[in-house]
């Protein structure tokens, strides 16, 4: 008989689910309210308080969430939504659905985060041509916060709303205060993907301190539709208005018991991946590679740990076979992220390569290492054995 070993795959991202993530999701089950029950807005209160926030608005994914933030500030034809290259699509594609004109700005050699210079940049040859945005969306990469202080000093100047894509970031803090306190952000979003740092298994939220603003994502998140005891005075306590149009954007009971149930471990996830981290940094010490920049603002939630190869590497043996490597040997490593502008649907739109550099470096050099709390130390220094053994 032929038996063959096939190393066990260690994937890039996971989730972490327990017995009492199933029990509470259980408990949903055997209750009256499957959708639109009381779990949905607990777990909005439980977010919202976690962070500092006044008001939270789930959502069934942080792409819809991201959608409801842009309608909320009133985003449409006309207008100009501009983000960072170095995220997932959905943080430019939200301008899209609206019919804005989606535009960008590269990034720092150091954060990986939208550039406050080069956005300060853009705005003032922007100005001049009369095409300042309406919103820009600041994108906390691998978890890492934006300059935020920054950004908004030059939203004030500018007058442009400012939506924190912060996919990667809940757990993380900011100057001392969590991210999605929403000090300088007009609203702030959080996935709960699977990867990202907790679960609902799709789900968003969208973080905000404006009572209006939340109020009109709440009623765009359910078709536009009104029902408040004002309205039903008139007809009665059947009758329902839909304002404007909406989406059926909700969040399941079932998902928002698994979110409330994993935000109970929020600090120890990040502590995991932060330990992980740091780990890293020491194994990967004297490798030709560049680890993560660290900023001393901010806390970073560690959803992603990347690395960026040197020049001599890029040459010999190129990124791509460093990456194969990996892959062979069951590391599931991956890549954060392919520009946006140069997918083929933006650049349709004009964009070509070299319109951001820094970006574009960034891309051409980087692999993503697998981290998330379930990582044993074992795990990380077969990935790192492997990762040595690819770059001999
Ligand atoms: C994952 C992610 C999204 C989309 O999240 P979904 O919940 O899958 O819709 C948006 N922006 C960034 C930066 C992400 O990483």
């Amino acid at each position: 008989m032929i038996s063959r070993v096939i190393p066990r795959v260690i994937p890039y991202g996971r989730q972490d689910i327990r017995g009492e993530d199933m029990a509470a999701v259980a408990a949903v089950l055997h209750s009256d309210w499957l959708t639109q029950g009381p779990a949905v807005p607990r777990f909005e209160e439980a977010v919202a308080a976690r962070c500092g926030a006044r008001h939270a608005v789930a959502a069934n994914s942080a792409t819809s969430a991201l959608h409801l933030a842009c309608m909320s500030l009133d985003l449409g034809p006309g207008d100009h939504l501009w983000t960072t290259p170095n995220t997932f699509v959905a943080s430019a594609n939200c301008g899209r659905y609206c019919g804005a004109t989606v535009d960008f700005v590269d990034i720092d050699r150091d954060s990986l985060n939208l550039d406050p210079a080069a956005l300060a940049a853009k705005l003032e040859r922007a100005g001049k041509a009369g095409k300042l945005p309406k919103v820009v969306v600041a994108v906390d990469f691998a978890g890492q916060s934006c300059d935020m202080a920054a950004i908004r000093a030059l939203a004030d100047r500018y007058g442009f709303r400012v939506i924190e894509d912060a996919s990667h970031a809940i757990g993380g803090r900011y100057q001392a205060r969590p991210i999605g306190a929403g000090r300088y952000a007009d609203i702030t979003v959080f996935s709960f993907h699977p990867v990202k740092i907790i679960t609902t298994g799709e789900g968003g939220m969208a973080l905000c301190n404006d009572a209006a603003l939340a109020d009109h994502m709440a009623r765009l998140r359910s078709h536009g539709i009104c029902r408040d005891a004002a309205i039903q005075a008139a007809e009665g306590p059947w009758y329902y208005e839909q304002t404007e149009l909406g989406f059926n954007y909700r969040m399941t009971d079932m998902q928002a018991a698994l979110g409330l149930s994993q935000l109970a471990r929020l600090d120890e996830y990040v502590a995991a991946r932060r330990r992980l981290a740091d780990r890293y940094d020491h194994l990967l010490a004297g490798l030709p590679l560049r680890t993560p920049w660290r900023d001393l603002q901010a806390d970073s939630a560690w959803h992603l740990y990347v690395i960026r190869l040197e020049d001599a590497v890029l040459a010999k043996p190129g990124r791509r076979a460093v990456f194969e490597h990996l892959r062979a040997a069951g590391i599931g490593v991956n890549v954060h992220y392919i520009p946006v502008h140069l997918q083929p649907d933006y650049r349709r739109l004009g964009f070509a390569r070299g319109d951001y550099p820094v970006a574009e470096d960034y891309y051409a050099r980087t692999i993503t290492l697998p981290l998330h709390p379930g990582l044993s130390d074992a795990d990380q220094d077969r990935v790192v054995a492997e990762l040595r053994e690819a770059l001999a």
